[in-house]
């Protein structure tokens, strides 16, 4: 029997379980309903409550209850529930454990391996919090897959035509746009962008300031402190946004929301649009970066790919269309597909028979912190090693060299992000490296950064010439990282089982199973498309007819060997053209 490793969209308003079974992806579904809301609560009695149970208690017990805590992972922020306080990693791993429940309870059998999905645009903090919710949760986490990513996955399963999509992305609390070739069964990333922070309880939100301001203009009283009048709000205005996508004018009437007043409004779909009209312009210039980065144009894309629950809104596709010129279409339930994708992706990972294959990129750009010249000042700068929209896994290193002689030590920090001064960036991790040789300045150090599929990185710095090399693995979860054992006991408190020990946890996922053959593929496909794309690089250039020929007739071979899936030959390929590529490289 194949190993059991279901795929899990975390979402921040719903989550729903996937897996694949008998070769077909199978929702699970959760008391009787594919979608679950992420949401977390505890009754008067202190019993925990997951899902709708606690999404009925919003109202009221506000303060018993958390919603869209996927906003908050890899902040280092705690959110009261009770009164008890709790890291967003614990709250979304309340989560994960109900799904891992039902998925035991509907398909009779221990899960303990998942394929979870994340916002393309997630950064390293983000992935990691995702990564020990699902080890609280009691999964190995085999794999962190990005939402775009994912839904193209379930899209691109089986077909054989090529066609280049555009995935627009806009859940409750997030939003991602991926440029996805799909060739050959293939399905590559070309590039991503986003915003962790844009989504429709943006639009919601809105919604209630509106309200506020309209209860005010009537009756003079403000509502805006009261938590339970707001939380009140939310899901009536939440509702009237969802019917706002049919209607052209909805009519609210909220008897005694303020205890004795009641809230009568009309909203039309208009005035709504003009609302939200600013949050979906961000979304378009992500749509912009993402055909630049890609470099390709509105035309070259053949379809637009609607995935998540905000993306019904009238307006969204609407705008995609006149900017894209193409009809979005929801091609798969929007609210199921990054589960389904990310449960073929498991499967793939299992071993199942699946011709999809994945190569993804990073959405950002990682740098270590050097001195140089920003505005002809010489001071700290950034320099990248690893580019936004490299393929996955990457591995690239740079080298650096001290500044004053005998410097026996330096400083490595890892970055995420665009910008030339580290300050504006988001520092990941640092590390101190001491002893190096006592040397004249300019001791050569070579940083070498490793990004793995999961989006994750391990920093090591080597000092190269005195012959004494240090290796320093970084620990990226840095500072307020999540103290494990005391979160395990947080939960087992809160739902009234004994606190696991640390050896009989689950295994810390980190991501990197060389036995894995699905990765191993990944990998050698990551590593083609890489050469090829500095060959092509070097045949713009003045290469002599042999070699051209011979760069291009490895890129050739090496497409062959991808169309076949024959990674053998594939890998073959690689080592021939990247030797030749070293020859020709300056
Ligand atoms: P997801 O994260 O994909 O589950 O999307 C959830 C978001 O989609 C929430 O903000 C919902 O309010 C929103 N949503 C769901 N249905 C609709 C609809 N018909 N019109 C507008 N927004 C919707």
């Amino acid at each position: 029997m194949k190993e059991l490793i279901v795929g899990i969209d975390l979402g921040t308003t719903n989550s729903e379980l996937a897996v694949i079974q008998d070769g077909q992806v199978k929702v699970i579904s959760i008391h009787g309903n594919p979608i679950m809301p992420s949401c977390v609560g505890i009754d008067p009695s202190g019993k925990l409550m997951v899902g709708e149970a606690a999404k009925n208690q919003l109202v009221a017990a506000p303060e018993s209850t958390v919603l869209s805590i996927k906003r908050k992972m890899g902040e280092d922020a705690k959110v009261t529930l009770g009164d008890k306080a709790f890291s967003p990693e614990e709250i979304s791993s309340l989560i994960l454990r109900e799904l891992k429940q039902t998925g035991e309870r509907e398909l009779g059998q221990p899960v303990n391996k998942a394929v979870i999905t994340v916002p393309a645009f997630f950064n390293e903090k983000q992935r990691k919090a995702t990564q020990a919710a699902g080890e609280l949760a009691g999964l190995e986490v085999v794999r962190i897959i990005n939402e775009p990513t994912a839904a193209a996955l379930a899209y691109g399963a089986g077909r054989t035509a090529d066609e280049t999509m555009l995935v627009y992305d806009l859940g409750g609390g997030t939003f991602d746009v991926s440029v996805v070739v799909v060739e050959d069964g293939v399905v590559e990333v070309k590039a991503s962008h986003g915003d962790t922070h844009l989504g429709g309880d943006d639009f919601d939100q809105l919604l209630v300031e509106h309200a506020v301001r309209e209860f005010k203009k009537l009756h003079g009283v403000d509502l805006g402190q009261d938590l339970k009048t707001l939380r009140r709000l939310k899901v009536v205005m939440e509702q009237a946004k969802r019917r706002l996508s049919d209607e052209p004018c909805v009519r609210l009437r909220e008897e005694y929301l303020d205890g004795q007043r009641h809230l009568e409004m009309e909203i039309l779909r208009d005035d709504y649009e003009r609302m939200i009209a600013q949050h979906l312009d961000k979304t378009l210039d992500c749509v912009h970066q993402s055909l630049k980065d890609a470099q390709l144009l509105p035309d070259d894309i053949d379809k637009v790919m609607l995935v998540g629950g905000a993306t019904r809104t009238p307006l969204v596709q609407r705008l995609l269309k006149d900017r894209i010129r193409i009809e979005p279409r929801f091609e798969i339930n929007p609210d199921l597909i990054v589960a389904m994708g990310a449960a073929i992706q498991a499967g793939v990972i299992a071993g199942e028979k699946h011709h999809s294959i994945l190569v993804d990129i990073t959405p950002h750009t990682f740098s270590t912190a050097c001195i140089g010249f920003h505005e002809d000042c010489e001071r700290l700068v950034c320099a990248p090693i690893i580019a936004r929209n490299t393929p996955l896994p990457a591995s690239k290193a740079e080298m650096f060299y001290t500044m004053v002689d005998q410097q026996e030590e330096i400083k490595v920090t890892a970055y995420q992000g665009e910008h030339r001064l580290p300050e504006e960036n988001m520092l990941i991790g640092e590390f101190q490296v001491e002893g190096l040789g006592k040397v004249p300045a300019g001791n050569p150090i070579l940083i070498h950064f490793a990004l793995d599929l999961n989006g994750m990185l391990k920093v090591t710095a080597t000092e190269k010439t005195t012959g004494l090399a240090k290796d320093v693995a970084m620990d990226t979860r840095g500072k307020g990282a999540l103290d494990v054992q005391e979160a395990r006991r947080n939960i087992a408190a809160l739902v009234g089982e004994p606190a696991p020990d640390a050896a009989g946890a689950a295994a810390v996922a980190d991501g990197e199973d060389s036995s894995d053959a699905a990765a191993a593929a990944e990998s050698l496909l990551a590593t083609a498309k890489d050469l090829r794309k500095r060959g092509e690089g070097l045949l713009q250039k003045n290469v002599n007819a042999e070699d051209a020929n011979e760069i291009r007739e490895l890129i050739h071979q090496s497409a062959a060997a991808i169309k076949e899936q024959d990674w053998e030959e594939l890998s073959e390929k690689n080592d021939a053209l990247a030797d030749l590529l070293f020859y020709l490289e300056d």
